[in-house]
């Protein structure tokens, strides 16, 4: 039976769009209890610099296998972590976790990068320089090998505090990445205070690349901006061949996506590198 919309119900506050109902809260439960357990993974992407063309670096992408619900991917419960505050228990997580696994690959390969993404509340919880610190010291690990990636979107929340924050951070070694870079509505004054030394072009721009000419003049005119504010520049979700070569064409340092590799557990990840 189909109970009538009451006045409640007329889409602006429905069940759906609350974030606080029953299942989302029983889903962050879930997530803190999977974290406090470390049932969660990560999965590690390589990123490769097309200059040396070997691989530089590799970002840590959260897995999380629900006992009840199977593989729940980042973008089903980030955003909710984000809302709920979760998400400052994830990201110590993530920090402690990457930086083990990093410490495990430096004896073969004492050069790798590890990026780590981080969100707003992150910056504004202030505990990331201790988190950071102590992992650092407990795994033998250098700073310089850290990379924190921020989406622009991120960095725009709260741009005095996040700016400062980020820039305390930049003050400790630690490089910065401005994630997702065109998906949003950042200036590009703004972008330019950051003390950012990468940024990541989204994949929306990159995966029509082949068959539209203004994707390919907005690439190329992101990669002459990134290069005179002296970013390096990534492309994300780079999937063909005929991909790749064209962002090489246009510029791009930096390579990442399936057409290299996907995420891939510690294990497999370690087989693939050699
Ligand atoms: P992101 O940081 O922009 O990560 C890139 C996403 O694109 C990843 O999705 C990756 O698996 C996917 N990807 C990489 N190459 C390709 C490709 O060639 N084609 C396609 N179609 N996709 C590709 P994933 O792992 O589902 O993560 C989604 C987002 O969730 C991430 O976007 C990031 O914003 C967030 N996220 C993931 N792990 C973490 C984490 O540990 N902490 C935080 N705060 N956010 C995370
Ligand atoms: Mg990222
Ligand atoms: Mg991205
Ligand atoms: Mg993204």
């Amino acid at each position: 039976e189909i109970a009538p919309h009451g006045p409640y119900e007329t889409g602006f506050y429905s069940q759906e769009y609350d974030i606080y109902s029953e299942s989302r809260l029983t889903l962050m439960s879930d997530l803190r209890e999977a974290l406090q357990e470390d049932r969660t993974e990560l999965h590690y992407q390589p990123k490769l610099c097309l200059a040396s063309g070997s691989v530089i670096g590799l970002e840590a992408l959260i897995r999380w296998n629900h006992p009840d619900r199977g593989w729940v991917f980042p973008a089903d419960f980030i955003p909710l972590a984000e809302e709920t505050g979760v998400i400052t228990q994830l990201t110590r997580w993530a920090i402690e976790r990457s930086i083990r696994d990093l410490s495990s690959l430096m004896d073969v390969y004492p050069d790798l990068t590890m990026s780590i993404n981080i969100s707003a509340r992150d910056l504004a919880a202030g505990e990331l320089e201790e988190a950071i610190t102590s992992a650092l010291q407990r795994h033998g690990v250098k700073v310089q090998s850290l990379i924190l990636e921020l989406t622009e979107t991120a960095a725009m929340e709260d741009p005095g505090k996040g700016l400062m924050a980020l820039e305390a951070l930049a003050a400790m070694g630690l490089k910065i990445s401005i994630d997702d870079f065109g998906s949003g509505y950042s200036s590009l004054s703004y972008l330019k205070q950051l003390p950012a030394t990468e940024l990541k072009l989204d994949r929306s721009l990159i995966e029509d690349i082949e068959t539209s000419e203004s994707s390919r003049v907005i690439v190329g005119t992101a990669v002459n901006m990134a290069h005179s504010l002296d970013y390096h520049i990534v492309a994300e979700g780079v999937e063909s061949d005929q991909a790749a070569r064209l962002l090489a064409e246009l510029g791009c340092d930096r390579l990442q996506g399936f057409w290299l590799c996907r995420p891939l557990p510690l294990r497999e990840l370690r087989e693939w590198l050699r």
